[in-house]
């Protein structure tokens, strides 16, 4: 068996259309343009290309974006001092810190400060806790992405016994809880699953994955998953992006993995494009939501 390929680019590419529209008619109905701030302390090289890549996204769909820049020694009252007047700037609709944050800072202390209705990455404890009870305000961007591409991609994924390698706040723990929720971005599609979630103290690793109708897996581990782990059929979704060598690569071995899997992202071009698009979805939903809030107050 070869596996077919879910081509993530394809589907970003399509969804950022969708989101250039919806901005064009919030634009011609609102005159607001909606803004997306984010929030670069340091100097990490790849914090510098994810932070590019999304302003470059906001313009092609027709968004604004700005970038602030802390330096590396800057000190925790100038980043949360700098959170507070976004806050309050009614120009300004999505704020995102980008991570990770040099380790000598306190992640949560720092995400906690953003307002919940800026919150487009929903890594705040109250956009959390909206997700998991199955309303939520903003979906965090790669896990949506993940529930974007098999739900475009025609995945049944209802009934079918998911397993996830990873347990992050980024990617791991709110794609488990998106996967098993009675309805999903998409209605009931990407929704309902049995979900299973592993991590490094998981013991047996392949007994779990071998399970899986479809395995997930955001380790961070190059290649970690080959094709002894996945049982014949499966749809395999790799979250993880790890720069080798021989170049950007993800947690699944993808040579040994096609062989037996009926489906399988890439890396580059599999979940990666999906995660920006989602994060302009989160901020046109932001910028509506916002004027909607104004509209009820006056
Ligand atoms: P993370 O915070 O480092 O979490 C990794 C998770 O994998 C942890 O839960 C860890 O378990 C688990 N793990 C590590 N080694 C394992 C092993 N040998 N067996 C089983 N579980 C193991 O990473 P992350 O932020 O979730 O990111 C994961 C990957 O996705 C990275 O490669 C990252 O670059 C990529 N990523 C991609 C996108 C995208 O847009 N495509 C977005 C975010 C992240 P413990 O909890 O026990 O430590």
């Amino acid at each position: 068996m070869t596996a077919k390929i879910l081509d993530g680019k394809a589907v970003a590419v399509q969804i950022q259309a969708e989101i250039a529209a919806d901005v064009t008619k919030f634009k011609d109905l609102t005159g607001i343009v909606p803004c997306l701030v984010a929030v670069l302390v340091g100097d990490n090289p790849a914090s510098e290309v994810y932070v590019r890549n999304k302003q470059k996204t906001c313009e092609k769909v027709g968004m604004a974006s700005r970038l602030e820049r802390l330096s590396n020694g800057a000190r925790p009252e100038e980043l949360l001092g700098l959170i507070a007047r976004l806050n309050v700037d009614p120009a300004v609709h999505g704020i995102l810190v980008q991570l990770p944050l040099p380790s000598r800072w306190d992640t949560h202390q720092v995400l906690d400060a953003v307002a919940p209705a800026k919150d487009v990455d929903a890594f705040g404890p109250e956009n959390v806790g909206l997700i998991c009870q199955g309303r939520p305000r903003f979906l965090p961007c790669t896990p949506h992405g993940v529930l974007q591409l098999l739900a475009r991609c025609d995945v049944e994924v209802s009934g079918k016994h998911a397993v996830i390698v990873g347990r992050s706040d980024i990617v791991g723990k709110p794609l488990a809880m998106m996967l098993m929720q009675r309805t999903g971005p998409l209605g009931d599609k990407a929704a309902n699953a049995t979900v299973t979630v592993c991590h490094s103290h998981t013991k047996n690793l392949e007994v779990f994955t071998k399970q899986a109708d479809i395995l997930i897996v955001a380790m961070g581990r190059a290649e970690a998953i080959s094709s002894q782990h996945v049982k014949p059929g499966a749809v395999v979704i790799d979250v993880g992006i790890n720069r080798t060598d021989a170049g950007i690569v993800g947690d699944v071995d993808f040579q040994s993995v096609r062989s037996i899997a009926s489906a399988i992202t890439p890396v580059p071009g599999g979940v990666g494009p999906l995660t920006i698009a989602m994060l302009l979805k989160n901020t046109l939903t932001a910028a509506t939501q916002q004027l909607q809030a104004q509209q009820h107050q006056t």
